[in-house]
């Protein structure tokens, strides 16, 4: 069974989009959407042999060789744009400066891709900034909790959106709105993480202090604590 994490990225995929998958690893989420029914085409791409290999057996086991194309790939490199059509490009699983250098290294293929959903485990704010500096606006959002971990989702299109603040571009402009029981978890986690790297830094390092106790501020705010 798909595990919740990649069912709720593949709620996002569009209906009938021609979809990339960027660091497929088993192609779970192509199959799951070509099975479902949400969609027709897609390629898997993988840049590790191994995984290559494991969803290219997956596919056949599946039966879907001719819906799923298996691309030994890096990256945007999996696709054509002047022939694949490919409309929709996940990428979930990584860490948010992987995603940001995926998307940075195959830049001038995005023109025609109208839906981008990115799944980062970690670096949220960075991959956020990447995509306001280079037009894409954040549609839509969404935060989970599977085993134990909680994981963001970011739902990305072209446009300008009017500038995001710090705020929400550290925790999210659809998530700070929403202020989800999930949501509350990861940064009253967050704050007590930071509270206990910063009870342990020297009271000489002064200009570390008040980098984590900035940090701590900033979340402090959004979850409502008196300082
Ligand atoms: N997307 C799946 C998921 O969310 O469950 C798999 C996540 S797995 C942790 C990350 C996968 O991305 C690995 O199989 C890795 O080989 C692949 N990967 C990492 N960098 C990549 C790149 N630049 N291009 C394609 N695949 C990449």
């Amino acid at each position: 069974k798909l595990s919740n994490r990649l069912t709720q990225v593949g709620a996002f995929v569009p209906q009938d989009a021609v979809l990339l998958d960027v660091g497929s690893d088993h192609a779970y989420l192509p199959i799951h959407l070509i099975k479902s029914g949400r969609i027709s085409q897609a390629i898997a791409g993988e840049v590790v042999k191994g995984p290559y290999e494991s969803a290219v057996a997956n596919v056949q086991a599946a039966g879907l060789q001719n819906q799923i194309t298996v691309r030994l790939a890096n990256g945007l490199a999996a696709f054509d744009s002047a022939v694949d059509g490919v409309t929709t490009v996940t990428i979930a699983g990584m860490g948010g400066h992987l995603i940001a250098e995926i998307l940075e290294d195959g830049r001038d293929k995005l023109d025609h891709v109208s839906t981008l959903i990115l799944q980062p485990n970690n670096g949220e704010r960075h991959l956020r900034q990447w995509l306001q500096a280079h037009d894409f606006m954040i549609s839509d959002e969404k935060i989970l909790a599977e085993n134990d971990k909680i994981y963001e989702i970011i739902v990305a299109r072209h446009g300008k959106q009017a500038n995001l603040t710090e705020a929400e571009l550290c925790f999210g402009p659809y998530l700070l709105q929403e202020k989800s029981a999930v949501f509350l978890d990861k940064w009253q986690a967050e704050l007590a993480v930071n509270q206990a790297i910063l009870a342990n830094i020297p009271a000489s390092a002064q200009q570390k202090q008040a980098e984590f106790s900035a940090k701590i501020a900033k979340i402090k705010e959004i979850l409502n604590v008196s300082q």
